[in-house]
């Protein structure tokens, strides 16, 4: 089978969105991609039930290339994500904390210096229908200088040079969401300055793959 070890890892991140608190249901879609083929999760699948063949390959158009079931409707954000980046996995979902974020801000304001491993701030781009290409456009412009982008009432998109990293980044912006919250319950949350931020940026640069 052409990519089995692809196609499991999508199905190993796809199974752990419910419990990280990314998604609920069947919402969200996981992807990687190797040479100009891309390995995706299907649409409306229990993610208990999928076996590696369920897993869909679709070249960077987006055009089913080994898919016995259709494809996430996300595929058009995937692939756009894909040529406008080096990302070699990217990770949609539908994660509580930034959703409410979204319908909030055009910005998570920079609570805490993890931030710099999103590439600093990220931008809420607007609402546009679900698996359409103008919330794919909308999206890789909100991805600027940044791996990660919070899409209105909808969701949020993360890349990374690996599937692990892309989840991971997925795992801190909620949390990083989730933190803004808790501090405005308490009062007007301090903020980093962009000076802070930048140094935390190159500080992480310093250490490649350094996740603290
Ligand atoms: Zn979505």
């Amino acid at each position: 089978m052409k990519m089995r070890d692809e196609r499991e890892a999508v199905i190993a991140y796809s199974r752990r969105m419910a419990g990280d608190g990314l998604a609920v249901g069947t919402s969200g879609n996981v992807s990687v991609r190797t040479g100009d083929l891309i390995a995706i999760t299907p649409t409306g699948v229990a993610y208990d039930d999928l076996t590696a063949a369920d897993v869909c390959l679709v070249d960077l158009d987006g055009e089913p290339v080994d898919a016995r079931l259709r494809p996430s409707s996300e595929v058009p954000m995937h692939t756009a994500v894909y040529r406008a980046t080096d990302a070699g996995a990217v990770v949609h979902t539908h994660p509580l904390y930034a959703t409410a974020l979204s319908t909030l801000l055009d910005e998570l304001p920079p609570v805490h210096y993890l931030v710099a491993q999103l590439g600093g701030p990220v931008r809420v781009v607007p609402y546009a229908p679900y698996g359409t290409e103008e919330l794919a456009r909308l999206g890789v412009e909100g991805l600027a200088d940044r791996t990660a982008v919070i899409l209105a009432n909808h969701g949020a998109t993360t890349y990374g040079e690996h599937l692990e990293q892309a989840y991971t980044r997925s795992v801190y912006l909620e949390w990083l969401c989730r933190l803004w919250a808790q501090a405005r319950t308490l009062g007007e949350p301090r903020l980093l300055d962009a000076e802070q931020i930048e140094a935390a940026r190159v500080a992480f640069g310093g250490y490649g793959q350094a996740q603290n």
